[in-house]
């Protein structure tokens, strides 16, 4: 274990195991919050939101290879771990766990999770590994951190809904007992929602990008409004979207918010979810609102 300043950063996984274990037989509550590093603001109030509910609390930094598809940005990801450990120290993580993928994966891609259900829409299908690789991952991860609460973000929406499931339906005690929270998307101020993958946009992309968010806010005025015709809601955010000719829409969707599809019988929803993917230049971004849309 190295400290850097009051952060212990943690490689292995025995060694994690027993620092929570110790931590929780003195009645600790254990905080985590998985992420892939190049931390942000959106990372940053995770942590922060953690912070102030547990003593601990471990952010997991890994890159994790089997999300990725051959031909996304696993080698160029970006990377800085000096940079992450301050951002962690300012919004009060006190473990970094950054594990090898040897201590990940000991065995090689041997076995992973599939989730069915939730994973065969929007970024499954275009992805169809990358949601065996996140589950497989949060099992993993959650078994070295054996975390009390883990806190993601509403930016994954969809990850959020596969990572329930896993929970909810895994053998594994470890991952049972976690407690799933989901926090809001922190965005720039003209609306993009943060990423790590926003480094990789140019200074045009950059200017444009914000089309994404003004599209799901067009989609969410028509829902506050009583527009109860969800392919209209589509089409609307399709129109806003096209202002940007160099914007390639993969998805632009308005659907259950509880399962990701229509349902097959019309009727007004409790929440529907707007969600958007999107190509600028080299980079595919992802977005989406919730809009409450059942009587109160
Ligand atoms: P990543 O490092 O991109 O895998 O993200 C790690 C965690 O941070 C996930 O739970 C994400 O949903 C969450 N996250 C990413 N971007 C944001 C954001 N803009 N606001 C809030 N949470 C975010």
């Amino acid at each position: 274990m190295t400290r850097k300043r009051d952060i212990s950063v943690i490689e292995t996984v025995d060694e994690m195991q027993s620092v929570v274990r110790s931590a929780r037989a003195d009645g600790i509550s254990v905080g985590c919050v998985p992420t892939m590093g190049y931390l942000h603001d959106g990372h940053a109030s995770l942590i922060r939101h953690a912070s102030e509910r547990h003593p601990i609390v471990v952010v997991s930094i890994f890159v994790n290879p089997t999300q990725f598809g051959p031909n996304e940005d696993f080698a160029r990801y970006p990377r800085d771990l000096a940079r992450d450990l301050e951002i962690v120290r300012q919004a009060g993580g006190t473990h970094v766990f950054t594990p090898t993928v040897d201590q990940i994966y000991p065995e090689g891609p041997r076995s992973s999770i599939h989730i069915s259900g939730v994973t065969e829409v929007l970024e499954g299908a275009s992805r169809p590994t990358h949601f065996d690789g996140v589950a497989t991952v949060v099992s993993r991860l959650f078994e070295a951190m054996l975390p009390d609460v883990a806190y993601f973000g509403q930016k994954d929406l969809q990850q959020t809904l596969v990572i329930r499931e896993l929970v909810r339906t895994s053998p594994l005690e470890s991952v049972q007992r976690v407690r799933v929270e989901v926090l809001p998307t922190m965005r720039e101020s003209d609306g993009l929602a943060r990423s790590s993958r926003n480094v990789y946009l140019s200074a045009e992309d950059r200017r444009e990008a914000p089309v994404i968010f003004a599209a799901l806010t067009r989609g969410a005025e028509l829902l506050e409004g009583g527009m109860h015709d969800l392919d209209a809601v589509e089409q609307a955010m399709r129109d806003v979207l096209n202002s940007v000719p160099r914007l390639e829409i993969d998805y632009a969707v308005a659907v259950e918010a509880s399962t990701l599809r229509r349902p097959a019988a019309q009727g007004v929803l409790d929440e529907v979810a707007l969600l958007i993917a999107a190509r600028l230049g080299t980079t595919r971004l992802i977005d989406n609102i919730l809009v409450r849309t059942g009587r109160p």
